[in-house]
């Protein structure tokens, strides 16, 4: 049967997290007090993110996103990827990377089944790439992207996050990388999550911004419809462009009422909203040898408690309300 929450909303998308750990420290995903690592007996194994998955499948998950972390550092996850590609019912695969491992992986992945790539990239400068993720990695990220899209991995998503005072000015230039190439660029507001600790109300640039700009500097924007538009971006094209721009809006325009997922944490955790910290552990209860119909039970309970929306607009110092409860099985 398929799985509605309680707000009727059809959930039938599952967003999983494979590792805490990667290989770049972006300035929004670390707190300035430092991450502590997951030991790796904490996080799921493969396995068990398969029997979740296999058993999610039935209740109406059709669509999976392989995320972290970073995704491509955990060992094994080519043959991860092939893996959740045989199992029966999954439409749709897709991983959400920094792309810096991408060049020596793609091949392996278009094996594995050929996975839609979303690629992180928040500048084209590559001294400011630095700045950001504290690496020296943008020409090897840029080669990941060049080998993938040889390769004929299609839609391949560029991910920007704008930052005021940061990385904002670059937003024309993004969109100009839709004129020549089939790239899809995507502006998302900056939200406070990962390093909540830096973020604030004025550093996000809200999506309409972000229009104005490239239709005062690059050209007008019109709507873009594809078959598969269930997502939340609102898509557009510049005239004569190859490419696509998106825009994701979770603080300006929220669109959690026709959010349809639900996310698996790397320590095995099933958080209905991504702006909430409710949680509802299912690793303890796998681990102490609970049968399929617990499983199911609380993916159910999952959807019961999904809230209708997030309530980070309304919060009084400008940061989202946490609800910080973990709930058993
Ligand atoms: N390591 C992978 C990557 O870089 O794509 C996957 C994990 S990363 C946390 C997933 C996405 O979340 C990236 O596109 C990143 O830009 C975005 N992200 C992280 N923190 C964010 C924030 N505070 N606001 C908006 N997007 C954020």
């Amino acid at each position: 049967m398929p799985l509605y929450d309680s707000h009727k909303r059809l959930i039938d998308y599952l967003r999983i997290s494979v590792t805490d750990r990667c290989n770049l420290s972006c300035f929004y995903c670390k707190p300035r007090a430092g991450m502590k690592t997951l030991r790796h007996r904490d996080i799921l194994s493969y396995e068990e993110i398969l029997r979740l998955v296999a058993l999610a499948v039935p209740l109406g998950i059709t669509r999976v996103r392989v995320t972290g972390g970073e995704p491509l550092v955990r060992r094994g996850i080519v043959d991860f990827i092939a893996s959740l590609n045989t199992l029966k019912g999954i439409e749709d695969i897709s991983i959400t990377t920094n792309g810096v491992l991408l060049e020596e992986m793609a091949d392996g992945l278009l094996k594995a089944g050929k996975p839609r790539l979303n690629v992180s990239l928040d500048s084209l400068d590559p001294n400011k790439f630095r700045v950001i993720t504290g690496s020296d990695n943008y020409e090897r990220v840029w080669r990941g992207i060049n080998r993938a899209e040889e390769l004929g991995f299609f839609p391949i998503k560029l991910n920007m996050v704008p930052v005021r005072g940061m990385n904002d000015v670059e937003v024309a230039d993004f969109a100009r990388l839709t004129l020549g190439r089939k790239l899809h660029v995507r502006f998302i507001e900056y939200m406070p999550i990962g390093a909540d600790d830096r973020w604030h109300r004025d550093a996000c640039v809200p999506a309409s911004e972000i229009q104005a700009v490239i239709e005062r500097e690059v050209g007008p924007l019109k709507p873009f419809r594809s078959g598969n538009s269930a997502g939340p971006s609102d898509n557009y094209q510049l005239p004569d462009a190859l490419g696509v721009i998106g825009f994701i809006s979770p603080i300006t325009r929220h669109f959690c009422e026709s959010c349809r997922r639900l996310r698996l944490t790397a320590d095995g955790k099933i958080r209905p909203c991504l702006l909430s910290d409710t949680e509802i552990d299912v690793k303890s209860p796998m681990r102490s040898g609970c049968d399929d119909a617990e499983l199911e039970r609380l993916f159910r309970l999952a959807l019961e408690i999904k809230p209708d929306r997030h309530y980070i607009n309304e919060s009084g110092h400008g940061c989202f309300q946490r609800t910080m409860s973990r709930i058993g099985g």
